[in-house]
């Protein structure tokens, strides 16, 4: 189930393509003028924004090339983007990042020279389903990938000339796609080290903890699908719903649960009422987001303020 749901969303994130293997690769040391290739580069691209879907027979075919450059203290991709001139769409896309807080000092990035992103096919996918969603030509992304036949075998590589994420793509790739759980947004006691409210000893919080009336409504945070519901220790009533790219959701402590295991959820749909289930000393939601079993502060993935309230709920 939750694999039909990852394919039923683009597959941006790509694992596995090495761009190495396929296409000449070539290495940026420093971002100035001073490296040879990044000045190649810089024009390369800005050569490429004149792409509006029609490349063939507009411009003369310019071959696409990759470099490395590993991202140095105090950089992101950001820094690279604007200082090269290309999208952060195309260097994660190449670099197999699916996640922009996730990209450290050290990390390797792959540049295209010219805009794109990445796309892995799948079944049924065809050349003219890839033109029509990304607005380019079929004969352009037939010559960028030096692939001129017309049936396209599931789980190739393509570089798809002058494409962008989509809205939910880049949504998700910043982390801000996720709502507010409830519909206020106090929040008793924030993500990370924290005293205890019961043993008063120092212990990390997993996530956020929203006080609110007995039964007041809890909504899923995005589309996904409910992967757990039932008692879970500490949690009490919990409810788990998993998203594209590897997120989930954990809704704790709840008093009611409305949905089902296997449940396709669309965002800002009831899925239970707070309580105080499990550990806890008073009425409210303890709200997760995890992503690959990491646990990440949701204050920073969704709109919600942080307004500390005097009373320390778990
Ligand atoms: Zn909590």
């Amino acid at each position: 189930m939750r694999h039909a749901l990852l394919l039923l969303l683009l597959i941006f994130v790509i694992p596995g393509f090495s761009a190495e293997n396929r296409y000449d690769l070539c290495r940026i040391y420093v971002l100035n003028h001073s490296d040879y290739n990044y000045t190649e580069f810089k024009k390369k691209i800005a050569f490429s924004k004149r792409y509006r879907g029609r490349y063939y027979r507009v411009f003369p075919f310019k071959k696409l090339k990759f470099a490395e450059y590993y991202l140095k203290e105090n950089e992101n991709l950001h820094t690279i983007s604007s200082k090269l001139g290309i999208s952060v769409d195309s260097i994660a896309s190449s670099s197999g990042i699916d996640f922009f807080y996730a990209v450290k000092q050290g990390r390797k990035l792959i540049i295209p020279n010219f805009q794109g992103i990445i796309y892995k096919t799948r079944k049924g996918c065809s050349l003219r389903y890839l033109s029509r969603k990304y607005g380019s030509r079929i004969k352009d992304i037939q010559r960028f990938n030096n692939f001129y036949g017309t049936w396209l075998s599931a789980g190739r590589w393509l570089f798809i000339p002058g494409a962008i994420m989509s809205p939910l793509e880049q949504a998700l790739f910043y982390g801000t796609a996720f709502s507010n759980p409830l519909r206020s947004s106090s929040i008793s006691s924030a993500f990370g080290i924290r005293k205890d409210p019961k043993t008063g000893r120092m212990a990390f919080h997993g996530g956020i903890d929203m006080p609110a009336p007995y039964n007041t409504p809890v909504y899923s945070a995005h589309d996904g699908v409910v992967e757990f519901t039932g008692w879970a220790g500490g949690y009490g009533r919990l409810i788990v719903i998993s998203h594209a790219f590897g997120f989930k959701t954990f809704y704790g402590h709840l008093r009611r649960i409305n949905v089902k295991k296997g449940m396709k959820i669309s965002m800002g749909k009831i899925i239970g009422r707070v309580g105080s289930s499990g550990y806890s000393t008073g009425p409210h939601l303890h709200f997760e987001i995890r992503r690959y079993r990491k646990k990440l502060d949701p204050k920073r993935y969704t709109t919600l303020k942080h307004r500390r309230s005097q009373r320390v709920v778990f």
